[in-house]
């Protein structure tokens, strides 16, 4: 079911409340280090001011915590000092830069005095409210904080995918008690993309898997068993898929818990008849470092003192074999230590890859594999990079997002 979209929305002289994601990194001073997240929410936030709308935005910021929470005065004096550091005049002062315009920021998330200003609102004006986690109903999904919410919008946005996967007040709870509520377009556009994926997707479909462990993953692999034609394992997970073929993995990272899910895996492919791709070839190193001794070694031969962090060079020629016959493929998880140069080779080939082939169309999940592709400058060469690690995974995991399926239905 296609919900309803900003663009289905008559926004002109409307108070629109929108949950953008201002959760930016900052830096220790409390001023944003990285302004992405912000810069991402522009197209929404600028198309219902060309439109003649005002605009509520709410985000959250951090993990506030509950000063009354604390043990001793010391420690309530450290939390309310850390807390200050979480107030959102850091993202209202980066968003007056970025846009030409006012923006006024409110000192509260509900109550009397936003509700005044709200009202008070021009054609045009832009008002953000305080971190919606300094109110303890947020997280607890607080229908009384939701219905204080809807009062400031006549319809609500949704452009906020990092938190999708959460029923908070802000992202689900306040969407009962507004009747329209839509998806901006940075949720309408990671709602696109993992619906090809999911639903329709241009075949062959291929999705590559790594990262660290196979166990936080297994729901993603069983959900992705049922929907691709090939599953490509790579990464840290890798080396546990190994062990379970009955290989030595010297000192890589390995996931007990997680082997006989590997070897369940191989069997389902097999049954399926899906082609399962592994590594052949593995980089190992002598030390969790990037001035590791370090060699290209095959499966099987990885000696005790040795680990390995990336794929080798067979291994990349193969899974770059496979990507090339593939018309979409999804990506989750990097393929080595990409945060180490020495390791990151392997993720930089099949980004690489990726980003050359039009013909590809490549959804990057969030998190560390969006990471990737930004460090190697390529995020604006893939299909769709999504903007939430969490949410992304339970996308692919097969999962109903609380805050999409709250959105309004279009008829
Ligand atoms: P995840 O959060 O499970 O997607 O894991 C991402 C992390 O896995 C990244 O920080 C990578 O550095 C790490 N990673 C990828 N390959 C390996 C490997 N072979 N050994 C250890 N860590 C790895």
């Amino acid at each position: 079911m296609r919900k309803l979209s900003i663009e289905d929305l008559d926004v002109k002289g409307k108070r629109v409340l929108m949950r953008v994601d201002f959760n930016v990194p900052q830096h220790e001073d409390g001023t944003v280090r990285d302004d992405t997240r912000i810069r991402a929410a522009l197209a929404s936030i600028n198309y219902v001011r060309d439109n003649g709308g005002m605009l509520v935005l709410m985000s959250h910021l951090g993990r506030p915590k509950d000063p009354n929470d604390a043990d001793t005065p010391q420690e309530k004096a450290n939390v309310i000092a850390k807390n200050a550091l979480l107030k959102m005049d850091c993202v209202a002062d980066r968003l007056r830069e970025l846009i030409d315009g006012n923006v006024g920021k409110l000192d509260d998330v509900v109550g009397p005095e936003v509700e005044a200003a709200v009202a008070a609102m021009a054609p045009g004006d832009i008002l953000l409210l305080e971190n919606t986690r300094f109110n303890k109903g947020e997280t607890k999904n607080d229908p009384e904080l939701a219905r204080q919410l809807a009062k400031l919008g006549d319809v609500y946005v949704s452009d906020a995918f990092g938190t999708v996967h959460r029923a908070h007040a802000s992202t689900e709870g306040v969407t009962h008690y507004i009747d329209q509520c839509a998806a901006g377009f940075l949720v309408a556009k990671e709602m696109e993309f993992f619906g090809r994926v999911l639903n329709n997707p241009e075949r062959p479909l291929t999705a590559i898997l790594g990262g660290a462990k196979v166990s936080d993953k297994i729901t993603v692999i069983e959900n992705l068993l049922d929907l691709v034609d090939t599953l490509v394992i790579g990464g840290g997970m890798a080396y546990t898929f190994m062990k379970a073929q009955g290989y030595e993995i010297g000192d890589s990272l390995l996931d007990e818990a997680g082997i006989d899910v590997a070897a369940a895996v191989m069997e389902k492919a097999e049954t399926k008849g899906l082609e399962l791709l592994l590594p052949r070839d593995t980089v190992v190193a002598d030390a969790f470092a990037e001035d590791a001794a370090s060699k290209v070694v095959g499966v099987g031969e990885i000696e005790p003192g040795w680990q390995g962090l990336d794929i080798g060079p067979k291994t990349i020629e193969t899974f770059c074999e496979a990507l090339r016959r593939s018309k979409t493929v999804v990506w989750n998880g990097p393929v080595g230590v990409f945060e180490m140069a020495k390791f990151s080779v392997g993720t930089k080939a099949i980004a690489e890859l990726l980003a050359s082939d039009d013909a590809i169309t490549s959804v990057i999940g969030g998190g560390d594999t969006a990471a990737a592709v930004m460090q190697f400058g390529l995020a604006d060469k893939m299909s769709h990079v999504s903007t939430g690690g969490g949410a992304s995974l339970e996308m692919l995991e097969g999962k109903q997002l609380p805050g999409l399926v709250a959105l309004t239905d279009a008829s």
